[in-house]
């Protein structure tokens, strides 16, 4: 067994027990494996492990490790986890199945016309700036609803759900509460007519705290791939 196939299997059972203690079916939770910053051969090993669906922060570096993984390219779900700017909207739109971090109307707008009309609708999660003035990026709480409407409202973009990063902190209760809230910010937009499926939250650190609280989408790399070297 490679280590990433059995740090995958360590992450999976982490999930699973969660689920458990939620009581919530464990197929209710998607894995998305983090690579940033690992080379295409972690893409493979955690393919070969049965894992398909891989998240990226950085646009140049994803479409690098897709052009040398393009033999892959039908078993592969790729996600935009890492902010995106303006000039990059085309690439994003043309290479990515998801995009979590999207926080503008006017990116979203571009998005939705760069999306190629051969490929399904890009699917989109708002990232929530849900721990308040600590983390920069994200939208505030209040302003999700309006930009919601009008993403949920663009005809080549499907708008999922809601994604958040909250700063990381000890303790499962102070942990879930970030995850609380952003939980039940998505059930507001839904009972006032939304209709999103998706919580894009959890990382090595938090992910029970995340799945007792619902995420329905994990994004973890260090628990599969080990610690990344510093980015310069
Ligand atoms: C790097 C990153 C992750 C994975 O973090 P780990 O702590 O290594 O699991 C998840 N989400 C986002 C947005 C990230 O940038």
């Amino acid at each position: 067994m490679s280590s990433v196939e059995a740090k995958l299997q360590q992450v999976r059972t982490r999930i699973a027990t969660a689920c458990e203690t939620s009581q919530r079916p464990v197929q209710s939770v998607t894995l998305l494996a983090v690579t940033k910053t690992f080379g295409p051969l972690a893409v493979r090993d955690a393919l070969a492990a049965g894992q398909r669906a891989f998240g990226e922060n950085y646009v140049q570096e994803a479409l690098d490790k897709m052009a040398a993984l393009a033999d892959l390219r039908p078993r592969l779900e790729w996600h935009l986890i890492g902010p995106l700017q303006s000039n990059k909207t085309r690439a994003v739109a043309e290479a990515f199945d998801w995009v979590h971090a999207v926080d503008r109307l006017k990116l979203a707008q571009r998005l939705s016309e760069q999306r190629p009309a051969v490929l399904p609708p890009l699917q989109v999660c708002l990232q929530v700036n849900i721990s308040g003035e600590a983390s920069k990026s994200g939208v505030a709480p209040g302003e999700v609803e309006a930009l919601a409407r009008s993403i949920a409202a663009l005809p080549r973009l499907q708008l999922r759900g809601l994604m958040a990063i909250p700063e990381p902190i000890d303790g499962s209760e102070a942990q879930r509460r970030p995850h609380r809230a952003l939980r039940e910010l998505l059930e507001a937009l839904n009972s006032h007519g939304l209709a999103l499926d998706t919580l894009s939250m959890g990382m090595t650190g938090d992910l029970e705290a995340a799945v007792l609280e619902g995420a329905t989408l994990v994004r973890v790399g260090t628990a599969i791939f080990g610690a990344r070297a510093p980015v310069a």
